[in-house]
């Protein structure tokens, strides 16, 4: 499974190797940044970081400027602020810079990765990562991560090559598909295999599939060419 990367700028080495270690220990990717500029240059290569802590006094340009940038660029990645407790202005700034959430130090582990992982769920971060990974069609739920097949929520026992034809009909849901181009997808440019083995593997597949395999409803068969997934 594919950590969460959460992007910690904090100037102060002590503070910042402090909440690294929690986040790792809470089961995130920590991406350290020490300056202001430092973090806009890790973000920018950190694509998929997914949520930002912002230390506000920093050297070069301050924690809330960073913030205004992300929120330039489009990004809605989640945000928190970790403020100084003298700076009550600061929740109001940052909260208005496009933060979302503050934290007032000195913080506690146990506060912070409460907020990291009540800000996710808020977000809806863990549900985008799960619905990435979901085809649904009709009454079948592909799930590409970890290759598993549900028929109306019953698991359905698929080999290797089975899952690559069904991921193959879900990505290409309506479109006729050449028992060349099958072929070729599934078992890889290298093989030299017969067409044969694609109708071999397609009859297998509709058997689980299919309420009546003589009669086949969702993956159905396109005369002199190849499959098509009718649903
Ligand atoms: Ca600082």
């Amino acid at each position: 499974m594919k950590l969460k990367k959460i992007l910690v700028l904090e100037d102060e080495a002590s503070i910042r190797s402090f909440v690294v270690i929690n986040l790792r220990r809470s089961g995130y990717e920590p991406i350290e940044a020490e300056s202001g500029v430092d973090a806009l240059e890790k973000l920018k290569m950190n694509p998929d970081i997914c949520l930002a802590l912002l230390d506000v006094m920093l050297p070069d340009i301050d924690g809330f400027e960073v913030c205004r940038r992300i929120r330039a660029s489009g990004s809605k990645m989640g945000v928190i602020m970790l403020t100084a407790k003298s700076q009550e202005i600061d929740k109001v700034t940052g909260l208005m810079t496009g933060a979302d959430d503050y934290v007032t130090k000195p913080f506690s582990p146990a506060e912070l990765t409460a907020r990291v992982d009540a800000l996710i769920r808020r977000l809806g971060i863990d549900d985008i990562d799960k619905a990435s990974n979901e085809i649904v069609s009709g009454p079948f739920l592909l799930n590409t991560r970890n290759r598993t097949l549900e028929k109306n929520g019953q698991r359905v026992k698929l080999t290797q090559i089975e899952y690559l034809l069904m991921r193959l009909f879900l990505q290409n849901p309506g479109r006729a598909m050449s028992r060349e181009d099958i072929l070729s997808s599934v078992w890889g440019n290298e093989f030299t295999g017969e067409l044969k083995t694609v109708d071999v593997n397609i009859r297998r597949l509709r058997i689980k599939i299919e309420s009546d395999p003589t009669e086949p409803e969702y993956l159905t068969t396109v005369w002199g060419y190849g499959y098509k997934w009718g649903y």
